[in-house]
């Protein structure tokens, strides 16, 4: 029975600043609930000849595979704005999977009982906010957008206390690595310039290796983690993905979108939708992403500026001047972005106003987010759509799309390729999520396949296009700790 594991640890052979050895708490009784054998396989890791029972004692960190090293990784986070001393305070990495001998993946388990982390809180998940990660984790990841991955969730057979009793939980989470924003500024906060060193070099070994030579390595890491966050944001606001917390702690040195908590998808086009009860002053809104995004940036700036240069001025204006060029890299790119969603080849100096005029008419008329790219596509129509003022918008579309020797054919397949069809609808992950909660995973499931391929224009799943109806729209997440 081998199941393919290939664990190299390099992370856990850091020094104890940056982590604590520890086991995951071994659980009562656990039962696997689901196992991504489409992720399995592209891990090279074959589960078909272990029975259930075994992979639940894997999946629950009962029985952990040889050649891991369990830790708990420190970091630390600014949160709502505040700077907090963090770690993880109910994960455990169980190590790096190499795939194929080059590829490297962090293996994590979510809910994994208690760590020298976990201030006040009890170490463990519950079955609804893990499935739901698992939900919209792979729904990021068939929508072409990078993210860290599910692997499997197991009930763990033991309650947990929140404002109810829940079934405990745990997640197998895959991810390029779990280093975030928080992580440096964990180590930054000890003003040990060698540990930064490290990191800053382990970092660059991992995920940009590119810079590996470069004489100006800390500046260089941060242009290029800078790219890769905002061609992350440019993808949430081309599919009104809405994060919910975007804490410096929850964003992912990779580029990958990472902690699914209070996230969800706008419905009906607004900039200030905010879905997550704890984010009363919508710092997370729809809108706020990007200049969000900035500010982390800023943060993780403010960690390398011992490296960026001896002479702290220098270093400052250095990282000042990159971090003031985001607004002016995010315009170019989210215009080009939405040029495709709207299937327009080249650049027309009326491109920004035509595209903030469709905007205020879907603002101004409740539309459908996801639907109005369809609707453009010919796949989705509805009264609404019958509306002159934007059938006027959609004559001036219509002409601007002729130019640069575009044909209907070329327009059809770019739309196609950046407007998705069905999109992971908060009422229909709730539906998945309680009849889960009680046993059946058929609707989570049938869930599951229609969100592989948001792009493909699919039989019978209308109901799965519809948003929640505009009376019923006051749709709340919470973080589900
Ligand atoms: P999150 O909201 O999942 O991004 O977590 C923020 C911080 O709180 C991280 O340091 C978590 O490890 C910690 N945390 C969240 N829930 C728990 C819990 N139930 N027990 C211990 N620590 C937790
Ligand atoms: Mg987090």
């Amino acid at each position: 029975m081998t199941i393919g594991w290939h664990f190299d640890n390099t992370y856990s052979k850091l020094s104890n600043t940056f982590k604590e050895n520890i086991k995951p708490t071994p659980v009562h009784d656990p039962e696997l609930i689901i196992l991504n054998e489409e992720l399995a396989s592209t891990l090279n890791l074959d589960f078909s000849k272990t029975d259930k029972k075994k992979l639940a004692e894997i999946f629950s960190g009962n029985s952990i595979p040889e050649e891991t090293n369990t830790i708990a990784q420190a970091y630390a986070g600014h949160q709502f704005g505040h700077f907090t001393m963090l770690g993880d305070g109910r994960a455990v990495l169980l190590g790096e999977h190499l795939v194929n001998n080059d590829n490297r993946f962090d293996i994590q388990f979510k809910g994994s009982g208690r760590t020298s982390f976990s201030r006040g809180g009890d170490g463990r998940a519950a079955l609804g906010p893990m499935l739901r990660e698992y939900i919209i984790s792979e729904a990021i990841h068939s929508l072409n957008i990078p993210t860290t991955r599910s692997l499997a969730v197991v009930k763990t057979g033991e309650k947990i206390v929140r404002e109810n009793l829940l079934q405990g939980a745990i997640l197998t989470r895959v991810a390029s690595s779990h280093i975030r924003v928080g992580t440096f500024q964990y180590i930054a906060a000890t003003q040990n310039i060698e540990n930064l060193n490290t990191l800053v070099d382990y970092t660059i070994n991992r995920h940009y290796p590119e810079i590996k030579t470069s004489n100006s390595k800390a500046l260089d890491l941060l242009n290029l983690v800078m790219e890769k966050q905002c061609q992350l944001v440019i993808n949430w606001m081309r599919v009104g993905f809405i994060h919910g917390v975007m804490n410096t702690d929850n964003m992912a040195i990779s580029g990958e979108t990472i902690d699914y908590g209070p996230c969800a998808f706008m419905d009906h086009y607004d900039p200030k939708t905010v879905f997550s009860s704890i984010d009363k002053f919508g710092r997370y809104a729809f809108s706020n992403q990007p200049p969000i995004t900035k500010w982390n940036l800023a943060r993780f700036a403010e960690c390398l500026i011992p490296l960026i240069d001896k002479n702290e001025d220098t270093a400052i204006k250095l990282a000042t001047d990159l971090i003031d060029n985001f607004q002016n890299i995010y315009e170019d790119k989210w215009l080009n972005m939405m040029r495709d969603k709207l299937g327009l080849f080249g650049e027309d100096k009326d491109d920004k106003k035509l595209i903030n005029d469709l905007f205020n008419w879907m603002e101004k008329n409740k539309a459908d987010y996801t639907n109005t790219f369809c609707n453009l596509m010919d796949i989705n129509s509805n009264e609404l759509y019958k509306n002159n003022e934007f059938i006027d918008w959609k004559n001036k579309w219509k002409k601007r799309s002729e130019f640069n020797n575009s044909t209907k054919e070329k327009q059809s397949k770019l739309m196609k390729s950046n407007n998705p069809i069905v999109i992971p609808r908060n009422h229909k992950v709730e539906e998945a999520l309680a009849q889960a909660d009680e046993g059946s995973l058929d609707k989570m499931k049938k869930l599951l396949d229609i969100l592989k391929n948001p792009y493909a224009n699919q039989n019978n799943i209308k109901e799965y296009q519809l948003p929640a109806s505009l009376n019923n729209e006051k749709y709340q997440t919470f973080c589900g700790t």
